[in-house]
């Protein structure tokens, strides 16, 4: 390649970050590193009703979180700033006009009741959902069907208009998607988009063209459902004068439902449990909550990780890699075509196996918020111990507290679960050892188990009589880890003070 690679992520500021959508980040910053190129955000914000307040601010929290910066951005600026379509307005109308000189476009000053109206009156049986194209343009409100001396006064006394696109009828426009190889459409199933809307903005399809062109954009990654309108990129393109600049582009698949069945949705994630967007996002407009992986738990090099895992992979069994691992052996050509189920289990697999990256100490730091809200001491020394004890154990950094609340707070104890086999040997085992271990003077688990095994044996106990006793009274359940470890860290007053409330309940 001898241009420079340049790629870009474009996302529409509508609300949270889909977990699709920061795989297509992720698959341009790897694409953009791997070749040394640059890696540009691009906020298209052009349509004005889907804004959505916070929605930017959303997009640069998740990208930072992720640690996939851009080169270029509204935020750090660049060469081609502005990199916000909306402050770029006045860029895109010379090209709608150079596209309407050249006979490729034109005015059309059809009213919504026009357009309601067209789709009544030639609906036909076989022809369902009538558009503006090639069958109907000359029947409507256009710059094509009217006389040019009613444009122009249409155009003088400031009727509103749009710009549409005058696709042309049975051309045939292909390209090479580096994903699925030759893409051939029929360009008169294609309706005639508009380009410029009344409110002098660009619609995408004008705004993604122009810009990916000053930009000097080189590959174009989008999510699937842009691939209808690629023979309307194609041909703006080629009409402005800009083929050879074209970028290479690759729809990437759908990230599918854990069934297989369609698009995994917002909804899905409702449905069965699991989030699907990137952080928690509140919907200004209505209130609504929508849980984030980062919230749930998700650490980001697992989050990175398990959305590279999600329609690529290096062709080999490995299935960890750290984000430079990634930048090495990505490559577009192992992109697969089909969509990618999304597995939670799976995802959680990965985030499991990140947390025992961990150290001790990075793990207390993640725990910490977790353990605040339930009210736990902020005890540091406690927490990164605490940390080493229950890491294994856990799959998402929120599960901290669920498993290791008890060494935070006193358990509730159900006495229910030690009371059917206790008996006046086990009471008195209890007591003793608890007056023993009140005058011990190094609080440690091999000691502690020591005497807890001589303890048992002076009393004519075994092991399997009193050690699921004890861990009952130390953490309230049959979980945890090693019963004399939690001894030690949570320290012997409350080690006795547990045993003793549990002789006292039995
Ligand atoms: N603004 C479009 C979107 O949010 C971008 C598509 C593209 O990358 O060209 O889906």
């Amino acid at each position: 390649m001898s241009n420079k690679v340049r790629v870009r992520f474009a996302p529409s500021p509508t609300g949270g970050l889909h977990l699709g959508g920061v795989r297509t980040v992720l698959y341009n910053y790897l694409f953009a590193r791997h070749h040394g190129g640059d890696f540009v955000l691009r906020i298209e914000d052009t349509d004005q009703n889907r804004y959505v307040e916070g929605a930017e601010e959303y997009i640069y929290k998740c990208l930072e979180w992720c640690g996939l910066e851009p080169d270029e951005s509204p935020l750090k600026g660049g060469p081609h700033a502005p990199y916000r379509q909306s402050e770029r307005k006045h860029l895109y109308y010379q090209y709608a006009q150079q596209l309407i000189d050249s006979g490729h476009a034109y005015y059309a000053f059809d009213t919504p009741g026009d357009l309601e109206r067209m789709r009544q009156e030639f609906k036909t049986d076989s022809h369902t959902n009538p558009q503006y194209d090639h069958m109907t343009r000359m029947q409507m409100k256009n710059s094509l069907s009217l006389a040019p001396e009613e444009v122009i006064e249409l155009l003088n006394n400031g009727t509103p208009y749009v710009i549409r696109i005058k696709m042309p009828l049975g051309e045939k426009v292909k390209f090479t998607d580096m994903i699925r190889g030759e893409m051939e459409f029929d360009t008169s199933l294609v309706d005639d988009k508009v380009l410029l809307k009344a409110d002098g903005m660009p619609t995408y399809h004008l705004a993604v063209v122009v810009d990916d062109y000053l930009m000097k954009i080189t590959h174009a990654f989008r999510g699937e459902e842009w691939l209808p309108s690629a023979p309307v990129h194609l041909l703006l393109w080629k009409y402005l004068g800009w083929e050879a600049s074209m970028p290479q582009w690759a729809h990437l698949p759908l990230i599918l439902k854990p069934d297989g069945h369609g698009k995994l949705s917002k909804r899905d994630g409702e449905r069965l449990g699991f989030p699907v967007f990137a952080m928690n996002w509140m919907d200004p407009r209505t209130g609504d909550k929508t849980e984030g992986f980062r919230e749930k738990g998700f650490l980001p090099e697992a989050f990175v990780n398990l959305l590279a895992m999600l329609g690529w992979n290096a062709g080999t069994e490995q299935e960890i890699f750290s984000l430079q691992e990634l930048v090495e052996k990505f490559s577009i050509d192992r992109v697969h075509k089909g969509g990618a189920k999304f597995d939670y289990e799976k995802a959680k697999w990965y985030n499991h196996q990140y947390i025992q990256r961990l150290s001790d100490e990075q793990l207390a730091t993640l725990a910490e918020p977790y353990v605040e809200a339930h009210g736990g001491s902020d005890n540091r020394e406690m927490l990164v111990k605490v940390a080493g004890l229950i890491k294994e154990r856990l799959t998402l950094v929120g599960d901290f507290w669920e498993q290791g609340h008890f060494f935070f707070q006193t358990p509730e104890m159900d006495a229910s679960q030690i009371k059917d086999k206790w008996n006046d040997t086990k009471k008195a085992f209890f007591e003793a050892w608890a007056t023993e271990i009140s005058g011990m003077s190094t609080w440690e688990h091999t000691a502690l188990e020591q005497s807890f095994n001589a303890q048992m044996e002076k009393h004519g106990l075994k092991k399997g009589d009193v050690l699921l006793p004890l861990r009952i009274m130390l953490v309230g359940g049959k979980y945890g880890p090693g019963v004399f470890m939690i001894a030690e860290v949570i320290g012997k007053e409350e080690t006795v003070k547990r045993i003793h409330n549990a002789i006292a309940a039995l």
